[in-house]
């Protein structure tokens, strides 16, 4: 009964990982990576009572008390005192995620493999990886039940690598792997919506009065429309 969404984060685990799932909630997810052998064991974070509630009772039910351990705490804190390769954050805005690496990144030393799926705002994430030592490894668009998910993975690395030969700021907005999937329809599906929304503010703007922070947001939709009629 996993989502479509999940499973394709779950394609990215690495086989023998040692996991954690941040924001977890019912821990669907590290318990399929668990049965589906890719994780050999899993952390599963929550910041919330209930959430976490919720893990233990799924991760007993299906039995895995061994190998998953469900921790309350706020994002990466409950990567103290454990062993794990592997992080998974799946299903927040790309704002959080972003800031939860942020806060937690002096735990992220022992750490080969980011699995990040934001709802929005993937932006946010790939400006956060490209500031912080990470190389953008791969990256997934797709649609489910109406909404467009993507997927972002990194690996220490070369910052640089994925936005090669590329103008990194339009890469950054729009996902240097995914601008080479352009026919992708959830890519299009999404872009074609911001597009016009884009387009209603544009229009929105020039009826105001122009002060230099009007004229400032001008020019950054002038851009970002630019991209997309690139891509
Ligand atoms: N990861 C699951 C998925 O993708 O279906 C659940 C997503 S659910 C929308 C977000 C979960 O993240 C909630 O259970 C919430 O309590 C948890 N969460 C939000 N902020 C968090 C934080 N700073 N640290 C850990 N968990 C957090």
């Amino acid at each position: 009964d996993l989502s479509e969404r999940l499973k394709q984060v779950a394609s990215f685990i690495p086989k023998g990982a040692r996991l954690a799932d941040i924001g977890s909630d019912h821990a669907k997810l590290p318990c399929y990576a668990i049965e589906q052998g890719l994780a050999v064991t899993a952390v599963a974070g929550e910041v919330a009572a209930g959430p976490l509630a919720a893990a233990e009772k799924n991760i007993r039910a299906r039995g895995h008390n061994g190998t998953i351990r469900a921790k309350l705490g706020d994002g990466l804190a409950v990567l103290e005192n454990e062993n794990v390769d592997t992080i998974t954050i799946a299903g927040m805005g790309g704002p959080l995620i972003a800031r939860i690496l942020d806060e937690g990144k002096s735990l992220l030393s022992g750490v080969t493999k980011l699995i990040l799926q934001p709802n929005v705002a993937a932006d946010h994430i790939r400006v956060w990886l490209y500031e912080n030592g990470w190389s953008l490894a791969a990256e997934t668009i797709m649609e489910e039940d109406g909404h467009v998910y993507e997927i972002l993975t990194a690996e220490p690395g070369d910052p640089d690598a994925a936005y090669a030969g590329r103008n990194r700021d339009m890469a950054m907005w729009l996902g240097p792997y995914l601008l080479d999937e352009k026919n992708n329809e959830a890519f299009k599906k999404k872009w074609t919506k911001e597009k016009e929304q884009l387009t209603n503010i544009k229009a929105q703007l020039a009826r105001g009065e122009k002060t230099p922070a009007l004229l400032e947001k001008q020019k950054k939709l002038d851009r970002q429309l630019g991209w997309l009629e690139e891509a």
